[in-house]
């Protein structure tokens, strides 16, 4: 069985979901009462893959809200127990999806295996990274050339190109897509010096360096609300991947020649049977979820009952190679731009 463990995109948004659900007493308290309210399994579902293996999961709401994010306490114990409870459902592999693989990684969680009776075992676990890097380098490559962009004469920029996804984007442009130029973004210089030492290239920049240069820029960091960028920087055309949590590149940036992308978003060639995905505000909800969710559902088809993705900064391309055939065989492909778009060269 799989899980998936997510969260409302908003405290309001949270209360309308669970009226909706039946949580009465819940969706008429304040921010604090929903600090106490405990995770909920809301939904179970079979999904029949595209080779017809059939496998059945669970989605668990964490009652968090990203209005939590700031009480490092409530945070921390809405993932915890959230996963608790998958753990105690017997769950073998279960997704951390929007910010409760944030909330595990930067607030250290790992030292937090014992929650009351149950010591949690990380192999039922993933962050879903290898996954949604995986499809945004699909994204690029099935999208780029699309809009007029030749990505052998491409030069990209990879904002957050330190992170557990950023780093594992810029290993595979530069061994499996032959892109002209990647352009490494992020804050500490330290980390993007040794990136650069392994990739074997790459050129450090500040974002405002590199923005006016890239023809595609895949946004892999979560990005300050109060970002303000000069959309007459940017090249025309150009690819923009929003694949940070949450997102919000689109009204940042429009304009014509300037394509947004929602990166690390699959959809499935059919419909499956649930409501979940209506919680995370997806376009087509029946098929469309985040890449990192879809993989626990890939490691439950391919019976690979392990934390494929952990940790920080361990993503092999043979991880890559994996995931990635495993998610077309089962009938996943990754979201694209709109049919109806204009080129401008
Ligand atoms: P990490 O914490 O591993 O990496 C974050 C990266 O962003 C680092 O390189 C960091 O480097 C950089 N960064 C952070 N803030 C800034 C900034 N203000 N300017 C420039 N660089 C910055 O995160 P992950 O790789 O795990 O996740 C990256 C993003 O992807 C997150 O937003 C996450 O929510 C999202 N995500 C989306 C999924 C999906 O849509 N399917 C699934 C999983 C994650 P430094 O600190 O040096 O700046």
């Amino acid at each position: 069985m799989f899980g998936l463990i997510g969260h409302s995109t908003s405290f309001e948004d949270a209360k309308r979901k669970a009226l909706g659900l039946g949580y009465d007493h819940i969706a008429q308290g304040d921010l604090d009462v929903w600090c106490t309210a405990p995770p909920q399994l809301v939904e179970n579902v079979k999904v029949v893959s595209a080779i017809g293996k059939t496998i059945e999961g669970a989605y668990i709401d964490s009652c968090f809200v990203p209005e939590m994010l700031s009480r490092f306490k409530t945070a921390r114990r809405k993932v915890l127990n959230a996963m608790e409870l998958a753990q105690k459902k017997e769950i073998s592999i279960t997704a951390l999806g929007g910010f409760t693989s944030i909330i595990f990684e930067n607030f250290n969680l790992l030292q937090n295996q014992q929650v009351r009776n149950t010591t949690l075992d990380w192999q039922r676990f993933t962050t879903g990274n290898t996954h949604t890097a995986w499809v945004i380098c699909r994204q690029l490559e099935q999208n780029a050339p699309r809009i007029g962009i030749d990505l052998s004469k491409s030069k990209v920029a990879v904002v957050g190109a330190t992170g557990d996804i950023g780093s594992a984007v810029c290993r595979w442009l530069s061994n499996r897509t032959g892109v002209s130029e990647l352009l490494l973004v992020a804050r500490q210089q330290k980390p993007l010096l040794e990136l650069q030492s392994q990739l074997g290239g790459g050129r450090i920049l500040s974002l405002d360096d590199a923005l006016p240069e890239a023809d595609i820029v895949i946004w892999v960091a979560s990005m300050p609300k109060t970002l303000e960028i000069d959309p007459s920087k940017i090249k025309r055309p150009c690819l923009m991947i929003d694949g940070g949590y949450p997102k919000n590149l689109g009204e940042k940036f429009s304009g014509p020649g300037i394509h947004v992308l929602k990166g690390g978003i699959v959809q499935f060639f059919k419909d499956i049977g649930w409501s979940m995905m209506e919680l995370a505000e997806m376009e087509n909800p029946k098929r469309e979820m985040f890449a990192c969710f879809a993989e626990a559902m890939l490691l439950e088809f391919e019976n690979c009952h392990t934390n494929f993705s952990w940790g920080r900064n361990n993503i092999t391309l043979e991880k890559m190679d994996f995931i990635g055939k495993a998610s077309e065989r089962h009938g996943f492909s990754a979201v694209g731009l709109k049919s109806n778009i204009q080129t401008l060269t």
